[in-house]
């Protein structure tokens, strides 16, 4: 089998084991790690599609992560991807009327951020011993609202790690923020920041790249690492479930083994979708990779003008988790069309840095014809979850109901007949308040605890394990710091 190594997208760490690149997070130019090559997928789907999402998992990390044993695979796949899902399939694929949601959200913490942070944990230990580092390794990542609950699920009391979250503290809903405060695990710190996400991750970046700081973390034996998408080690799991997608729709008999599907995702720090497109790039039959945007549109305009311009106010929006301007794992893609030239890397992101913007050639442009996007206001969200309740009875989210507006424009524009997936990313129950409002405004003063109840009544499905009672739980972090105040607090959680 061919080995895969892995290099920076900033040029300076090349060739390196993608267990080193696991433990490390981000490379030490500042760059993200990249493959470099994306494997083919050289079983049919005929031999695929009676395989569990545990076997495909095994498979398709296999071809990436090839410094790992297949013991040491099926053990991290099989340790994440067990009852902590509430359904059996992991990632159930549901139909309603001619197209599909693929829900991701039936893990721990009820949003698709589980579905690569469960199994984490053990790909960075494991990562960890292959390496031979005998320093504790700390997370240290940023959150939009869903990541930090599902890293705090994954790394909790896990041995020889910690894991810091900071979270926007005005930017995401109360469920998630109660959902990380209340987290228990002796190894865990919560921290609000007064700011939006983008501060709190370019806070966390400039942790990273602060070489004294990681000097002085060394001499007491901790060494950081990332659980954003940024971590290679989230994004490769996250291919997964479009390979398990398709096997149902084969096995279902819905498509034909290599007919083309499209897929909606909605997205934030181009994670998901990213994931979809190295999918595709390993042979997975898909056509069109329709990119769904909230109100914070900038990869909107950046596929439809070649230009990404951040300098636009953040727009507070009712899907908070992809209230996002820069959107990092953009930088992967970016070093795929320039041809994995790094120096075009470089200079785009320094460009960003600096100036707020960046504008890529027509070659690079004429290279994302595997993408469509669409965006929608939060008027077309509220739309959304009210017509798909009361045409087929099925709850929304609102992130996933962004991409059922970008889908509807898709098919209007198009009038594509090929099969669609729209990836729903959270449960609805993560977001009782936006989701209930958008069905009638009785709702506005009721609390959102109590609005979990109304969901239930409102809805008929279950009120998920991971927020039954929530408000009943003890708050055990409620630490909120200015945006300079970042990294006193890293430093003086992980000293002792
Ligand atoms: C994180 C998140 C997104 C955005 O995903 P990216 O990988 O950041 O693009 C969308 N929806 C939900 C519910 C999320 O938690």
């Amino acid at each position: 089998m061919k080995k895969i190594r892995y290099n920076s997208t900033r040029g300076n760490e090349k060739n390196v084991e993608s267990s080193y690149a696991i433990v490390k997070g981000l490379a030490n130019d500042g760059g993200l790690f990249v493959p470099d090559q994306i494997p083919t997928l050289n079983k049919t789907f005929e031999e695929l599609k009676d395989l569990s999402y545990q076997e495909i998992a095994c498979y398709v990390l296999g071809e990436f992560l090839t410094d790992f044993t297949e013991e040491e695979i099926k053990h991290c796949v099989y340790s994440a991807y067990d009852h902590k899902f509430d359904n059996s399939d992991i990632a159930p694929i549901v139909k309603k009327n001619d197209y599909y949601y693929l829900e991701l959200f039936h893990g721990s913490t009820i949003a698709f951020k589980d579905m690569a942070l469960s199994i984490l944990p053990y790909l960075m230990t494991t990562a960890a011993k292959k390496q031979g580092i005998t320093n504790e390794i700390a997370i240290l990542t940023a959150t939009s609202g869903d990541t930090g609950k599902a890293a705090l699920a994954g790394f909790g009391d896990v041995e020889g790690t910690k894991i810091i979250v900071f979270y926007p503290k005005n930017g995401v809903s109360k469920i998630q923020e109660r959902q990380m405060t209340t987290s228990e695990g002796k190894n865990t710190l919560v921290v609000g920041i007064d700011g939006n996400f983008d501060d709190a991750q370019n806070g966390v970046k400039a942790i990273f790249n602060d070489q004294e700081f990681n000097q002085k973390l060394n001499k007491v034996g901790v060494q950081l690492s990332s659980a954003n998408s940024i971590n290679i080690g989230r994004l490769l799991p996250q291919v997964v479930y479009y390979v398990y997608a398709y096997s149902r729709l084969v096995k279902e008999g819905e498509i034909q083994d290599g007919e083309q599907i499209n897929v909606v995702v909605p997205t934030g720090n181009f994670g998901n979708i990213l994931a979809a497109y190295y999918a595709k790039e390993m042979g997975l039959p898909m056509n069109k990779l329709i990119c769904a945007s909230n109100d914070n549109k900038v990869l909107y305009d950046f596929f439809e003008t070649g230009t990404y311009d951040r300098r636009r106010d953040f727009v507070l929006t009712m899907s908070p988790s992809m209230d996002i301007l820069i959107s990092s794992n953009l930088e992967r893609l970016i070093y795929t069309i320039a041809g994995e030239d790094a120096s075009v890397v470089n200079e785009l992101m320094d460009r960003l840095q600096t100036e707020g913007q960046y504008t890529i050639t027509e070659d690079m442009k004429a290279k994302l014809d595997a993408f469509y996007p669409a965006f929608a206001t939060e008027a077309m969200t509220q739309e959304a979850i009210k017509d798909e309740f009361e045409d087929i009875n099925y709850m929304l989210d609102p992130h996933t109901a962004v991409a059922k507006v970008a889908f509807d424009k898709y098919i209007n524009e198009t009038k594509d007949t090929r099969k669609t997936v729209i990836v729903s990313t959270a449960s609805p129950y993560k977001f009782t308040k936006s989701t209930l409002m958008a069905l009638d405004n009785r709702y506005e003063n009721i609390d959102d605890f109590e609005l979990l109840h109304e969901l239930n009544t409102v809805s008929r499905v279950d009120i998920p394990e991971a927020v039954k009672d929530i408000e009943k739980r003890p708050i055990l972090h409620s630490t909120v710091c200015e945006k300079g105040g970042m990294a006193d607090l890293v430093l003086d959680f992980l000293k002792n």
